[in-house]
C-alpha cells in the first residue's frame, strides 16, 4: 500500500519576512489561503502564508505515481458544476478539464445493471427540503414526515434510502445532525452552479493551487510551520508557530472547522485565539460540523469492470464511471473515465466514514476488495492478484484537517454568514465552512471565501 503521508515540500521561504515586510499573516495553505494570498498579493498588500504542512493545497492533496498517467487524488476531485471560481481559473492558468458524461450504473451478482432513474428520485425528495422551515429540523426527521405523509407514498417514499446515501456520501453528513434548511440551501446553490455538469483535472488538482501560488514570491509562503497561538487586538496580531513568531496588521484564519473547533491540547493543529473569537463566533461554529468522508483508490493491473457484461447478455462497455454495488459500507465507486485507466476509487461519507477511521489502511483494503469482489463475481485471490496499488490518506485523524468537509447542522443556516464577518476589522476567518451560499465543502466555496476575506482585508486597510 503506497504511503499517504504528505507530499514533497514544493515550496520554502528562503527568508523568515520581519514584522515590517508582513501586512496581512494567512494562517493555512489550502484553496482559501492561497486564494486570499494572490488578491492581496495582486493589489501589493504584502502577505505571508503559514502552512502546517510540508505542502500546499491542504484538502486538494494529489499524488502522481511513476508509470501511471492518471493522477491519484486523495482529497477533492471533482469540480462540482460550471463555477465561476474554479473555471476561470483554470481558464487563465490553461489549465485542462474533463467534463465527466460517463454511465452510471451498478454492478450485481457479476453484472452490469441496466441504469435507473434514482437521481431523478432523489432530487425529487430534496426539492421538498424547506428554506424557511420553523423549526429547522434534522434530515432524519424530515424523512419521517415524508414517510408519514400519504401524498409521499410510492416513488419519493422509495427513493428515501437513496436520499439517505445522497447525503451521507455526497455531504458527507449525519442524517441525524445535518439541518433541513442547511440542506435546502445548499440543494439550491447546486442547481444554480449546474450541478449536473461535473468536470475533474485530468493533470490533477493541484494544479490549480499551483495556479493560484504562481504570482506570489517563494518568501510568501511558509511550509512546515504550525500555528500555535494567535494574540490579536484592534490592527495588529501576533502570531507564533513554534519556529517563528510573526507581528502583522491582520490576519486571515482559514484553519479547518475541525481544527478551529478541536480543544487546544497540546497536539498540533489547534489554535488558542487571545482574546478568543467570542461568543458569537463560538455560537457559529456549534452550528457547523465537520463531515467525514474515506476514499480508497486502487490501481490494478488491468480495468477488469470493462469485461463485465449486463444483465441479460448485455455487452461489455468502456464508458463506465459512477459504479454502486450491494454493500453496507463500500457501496460507491468510480473510474478514472474519461481517461481509461486501472484505477478505480472506493467511497464512504458521513458517520461510517468516522468509524472507519479506527482501522489500518490495510483493513479497509481488504474489506473493499472483499465488496468488490462480492459484487464483480471475481474472487478475493484473483482481486488481490490484480492488485498493484492502494492509496488512502486517513482526514479524520488527520491533524489539520480533523474531517472530510463541513455542513450545517439543524439551526445552523446563518452559521457560515456569522462566520465571514470580520473581527474587529483585524481578524477574517475563511475557508469552505464560512461560505454564506450554501456551497461549502467545496473547492470554490473555499476560493471565494478566500477572496471575500482578501476584500475585506483591503477595504479595511484602504
Ligand atoms: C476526501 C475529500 C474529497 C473531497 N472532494 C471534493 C471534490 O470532489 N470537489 C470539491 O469541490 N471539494 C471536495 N472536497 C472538499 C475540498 O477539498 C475542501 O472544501 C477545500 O479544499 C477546502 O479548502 P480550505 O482552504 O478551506 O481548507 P484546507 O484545504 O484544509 O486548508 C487549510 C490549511 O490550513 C492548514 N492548517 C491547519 N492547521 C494549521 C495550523 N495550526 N497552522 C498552520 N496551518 C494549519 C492545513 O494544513 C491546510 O493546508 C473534498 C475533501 C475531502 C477531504
Amino acid at each position: 500500500m503506497g504511503s499517504a503521508l504528505d507530499g514533497d515540500q514544493v515550496r520554502v521561504a528562503a527568508v523568515s519576512p520581519s514584522a515590517e515586510q508582513t501586512e496581512v499573516v494567512i494562517i493555512g495553505g489550502g484553496a482559501a489561503g492561497l486564494a486570499a494570498a494572490r488578491a492581496l498579493h495582486d493589489a501589493q498588500v504584502r502577505v505571508l502564508v503559514l502552512e502546517a504542512r510540508n505542502r500546499m493545497g491542504g484538502r486538494i492533496y494529489t499524488r502522481r505515481v511513476r508509470g501511471l498517467a492518471v493522477p491519484v487524488e486523495l482529497g477533492a476531485e471533482f469540480v462540482h458544476g460550471r463555477v465561476r471560481e474554479t473555471l476561470e481559473l483554470a481558464a487563465e492558468a490553461g489549465l485542462m478539464l474533463d467534463e465527466l458524461s460517463g454511465a452510471w450504473t451498478s454492478i450485481e451478482g457479476g453484472k452490469l445493471q441496466t441504469p435507473g432513474d434514482d437521481d431523478w428520485q432523489i432530487g425529487a425528495i430534496m426539492q421538498r427540503l424547506q428554506l424557511d422551515r420553523t423549526p429547522d429540523r434534522s434530515f432524519s426527521a424530515f424523512l419521517d414526515s415524508l414517510r408519514s405523509d400519504p401524498e409521499s407514498a410510492g416513488t419519493v417514499a422509495a427513493a428515501i434510502p437513496d436520499a439517505l446515501r445522497y447525503v451521507q456520501g455526497f455531504d458527507a453528513a449525519d442524517p441525524d445532525r445535518v439541518g433541513e434548511r442547511w440542506l435546502a440551501l445548499s440543494e439550491a446553490a447546486s442547481r444554480r452552479d449546474e450541478h449536473d455538469h461535473q468536470y475533474r483535472f485530468p493533470a490533477g488538482y493541484d494544479r490549480l493551487t499551483d495556479a493560484l501560488a504562481a504570482r506570489l514570491p517563494a518568501t510568501a509562503i511558509r511550509l512546515a510551520t504550525v500555528v500555535r497561538d494567535v494574540e490579536w487586538e484592534r490592527g495588529r496580531v501576533v502570531i507564533h508557530a513554534r519556529t517563528v513568531t510573526i507581528t502583522a496588521r491582520a490576519a486571515i484564519v482559514t484553519l479547518p472547522l475541525g481544527v478551529l473547533t478541536a480543544r487546544v491540547d497540546g497536539t498540533p493543529g489547534p489554535v488558542t485565539f487571545r482574546p478568543d473569537l467570542g461568543p458569537e463566533v463560538r455560537d457559529a461554529l456549534d452550528g457547523m460540523a465537520m463531515g467525514s468522508a474515506l476514499r480508497i483508490v486502487f490501481r490494478f493491473k488491468a480495468p477488469f469492470w470493462e469485461k463485465l457484461s449486463g444483465e441479460g447478455g448485455g455487452r461489455p462497455r468502456n464508458d463506465l464511471w459512477f459504479l454502486s454495488i450491494e454493500d453496507d459500507t463500500f457501496a460507491v465507486w468510480w473510474t478514472s473515465y474519461p481517461m481509461r485507466s486501472p484505477v478505480l476509487t472506493a467511497w464512504v461519507g458521513g458517520p461510517r466514514a468516522a468509524e472507519l477511521a479506527r482501522f489500518t489502511s490495510d483493513e479497509l483494503v481488504e474489506r473493499a476488495l472483499r465488496a468488490l469482489g462480492r459484487a464483480t463475481g471475481v474472487t478475493r485471490t484473483r482481486l488481490r492478484a490484480m492488485l498493484v496499488d492502494a492509496w488512502y490518506h486517513d482526514w479524520t485523524n488527520d491533524p489539520f484537517s480533523r474531517g472530510a468537509y463541513s455542513y450545517g447542522v439543524v439551526g445552523g443556516i446563518d452559521a457560515p454568514r456569522v462566520l465571514g464577518r470580520p473581527l474587529e476589522d483585524t481578524l477574517f476567518l475563511a475557508g469552505e465552512s464560512t461560505d454564506p451560499d450554501g456551497r461549502g465543502g467545496s473547492v470554490h466555496a473555499a476560493i471565494a471565501s478566500g477572496e471575500r476575506a482578501a476584500k475585506a482585508v483591503l477595504a479595511t486597510l484602504g
